[in-house]
């Protein structure tokens, strides 16, 4: 291992720790729970959500269509169950278009929570201990990470939530994926995603542009979306520790210019 590896890796490791160190759990666990209770309140909310599938333990899976127009951005929120304001945030963000449909001029698909097995336990990953964002069929798919958190899955796609959504994908044929994460407080562009539309989000949302997660991630939805043959621009969302809550007003204001630009 040469010595810039051994640098980075010891940067990640120790970054994870201090991270790890700081997190208030108390106060994750009621965050966690608002985000919960949220998602089982959907079908009873003002929004008519539709069931776009089932998790592996049978929990809904809720999508909504909103708007008109050429463009169509695919929001996905709670990818990992263990980050509760991703959920959330893509909630509140098709709370604000209900009350506001003139804030969108183009059309966006939301799906709230992907993970909701993950999200009711508290965990990173799905009712199978999969990460679903490490089973997507990517030619840089892996089995490097089983059997830790990032657990890819005996196979690529094994997992219905990974199903459902590159069945969205290819139904929606989406301009931009924009996926919400936590904790890492960034916009993540991929390389093929128009640089001027990260930095609006970013002044927007007060959280920088990055270009580099900084560690491997064979199998995950961003690859996936590169891979396709129209290769659909991609965001990886991430916000605040998972013990905190973001400014959702920001967030969403961010998310709408996504949705309206183009270049
Ligand atoms: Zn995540």
């Amino acid at each position: 291992m040469n010595i810039k590896k051994s640098a980075l890796i010891m940067t990640i490791l120790l970054t994870s720790f201090t991270m790890a160190d700081a997190v208030s759990y108390k106060k994750y666990n009621i965050i966690l729970k608002k985000a919960v209770r949220m998602y089982h309140a959907l079908p009873a909310s003002n929004i008519k959500w539709e069931v776009i599938g089932r998790s592996n333990w049978k929990n809904r899976i809720y999508y909504k269509e909103f708007g008109s127009g050429e463009k169509l951005t695919l929001v996905i929120g709670g990818l990992h169950g263990d980050e509760p304001a991703a959920t959330i945030s893509a909630i509140k963000l098709a709370q604000y278009i209900r009350k506001n449909p003139s804030s969108i001029t183009n059309r966006v698909v939301i799906i709230p929570c992907i993970n909701p097995d993950g999200l009711i336990k508290g965990r990173r990953t799905n009712g199978r201990r999969v990460d679903i964002n490490r089973n997507f069929p990517t030619e840089n798919w892996s089995t490097e990470y089983r059997k830790k958190f990032n657990n890819p899955g005996k196979l690529p796609a094994t997992e219905p939530e990974t199903v459902i959504i590159a069945n969205a994908i290819e139904k929606y044929k989406p301009d931009l994926i924009i996926q919400m994460h936590q904790p890492f407080n960034a916009i993540y562009p991929e390389k093929n995603t128009s640089a001027e539309l990260a930095k609006v989000m970013s002044e927007i949302s007060g959280l920088p542009v990055s270009d580099d997660i900084g560690y491997h991630t064979p199998g995950s939805l961003g690859s996936y979306g590169l891979g396709m043959d129209y290769k659909v621009q991609g965001i990886t969302y991430e916000m605040c520790s998972i013990d905190y809550e973001p400014d959702y007003n920001k967030v969403t204001q961010s998310l709408i210019e996504a949705i309206n630009y183009r270049d």
